[in-house]
């Protein structure tokens, strides 16, 4: 068997073109701000990739760059300043933050109806309650890629291999919320190989390069790796042994390339969510 491939990155420049025809017909402008408080190089080309994309569909965004020697009280005095701010319709907090502060608390700052990263506690909880709010932006592109494939869910086993806030706890609730058999993974599960062999979906969101090797896949399973790992030699390649995987999978994320372009699409469709509910022209987002 050989995979069919999951092309997210031109499925997210659908989804950005459509966004952008969206907010070309409103009245204003979605406002995105950024919060980045310090000097980590990642954090820097994500967050000038997310303001290019924000600019691209037509929304109103600014990036707040603080020292990295920028006390709690002082960020929190900025979110709030964004919370108070009506030009702004989302907010987000780049992490990892300097390790002085606390991202739970920054996090909980952002008033819940401009949470665009869906991190914030009360947008946790609507979604582990199946109720509707702000929904993280990884875990949401990954369902409009098994959408976009006609992946049936209803009664199918998903395996999430991770357990974090920002991606498998999230991703399960979504999984379970379509219907699925959920079981989540994680560093302390036991014989991961044959768990995963249990699963029709697949989703890889653990941070350890190539971890899940061709025969822990199910036959003609989907496989949905979110895993982005740097490799000493530069390469860069995601927690699935990708050609291993791409002869035993029926559907298969790349990495660069699937899941990565959709974290930012969402990113803009929770923005766009936020922008419409808090004016009335949508159901609440939170
Ligand atoms: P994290 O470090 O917060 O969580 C990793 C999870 O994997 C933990 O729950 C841990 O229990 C589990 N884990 C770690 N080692 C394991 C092992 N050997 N076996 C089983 N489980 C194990 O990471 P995260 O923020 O959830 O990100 C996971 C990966 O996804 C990273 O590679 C990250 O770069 C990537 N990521 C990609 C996107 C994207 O847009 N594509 C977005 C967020 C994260």
């Amino acid at each position: 068997m050989t995979a069919r491939l999951l092309d997210g990155k031109a499925l997210a420049a659908r989804l950005r073109a459509r966004l952008a025809e969206r907010v070309a017909a409103l009245p204003f402008r979605p406002g995105l701000a950024v919060v980045r408080v310090g000097d980590d190089p990642a954090s820097a080309i994500y967050v000038r990739n997310k303001d290019r994309a924000a600019q691209q569909v037509g929304f109103l965004s600014r990036t707040l760059h603080l020292p990295a020697t920028t006390a709690e009280g002082a960020l929190l005095e900025q979110i709030a300043a964004l919370n108070a701010d009506p030009a702004v319709d989302g907010i987000l907090v780049q992490l990892p933050l300097p390790a002085h502060l606390r991202p739970e608390v920054a996090i909980a700052a952002v008033d819940p109806a401009k949470d665009v990263d869906g991190f914030h506690p009360l947008n946790a909880g609507l979604l582990a309650s199946g109720l509707p709010g702000l929904v993280p932006c990884t875990p949401r592109g990954v369902m409009h890629l098994l959408a976009e494939a006609a992946v049936p869910t209803a009664g199918r086993h998903a395996v999430v291999l991770g357990r974090s806030r920002i991606v498998g706890r999230p991703m399960a609730q979504l999984l379970l919320a379509a219907d699925c058999t959920v079981t989540i993974a994680h560093s302390r599960s036991r014989d991961l190989p044959a768990l995963c062999r249990q699963a029709d979906i697949l989703i890889a969101a653990v941070g350890r390069p190539e971890l899940v090797r061709g025969d822990w896949i199910k036959p003609g399973a989907v496989v949905i790796d979110v895993g982005i790992n740097r490799l000493p030699d530069g390469r860069l390649v995601g927690d699935v042994a990708f050609p291993e995987a791409a002869a035993r999978a029926g559907f298969l994320t790349p990495v660069p390339g699937g899941v990565g372009p959709m974290t930012i699409a969402c990113l803009l469709e929770n923005t766009l969510e936020a922008a419409l509910a808090r004016r009335g022209l949508a159901r609440a987002a939170a």
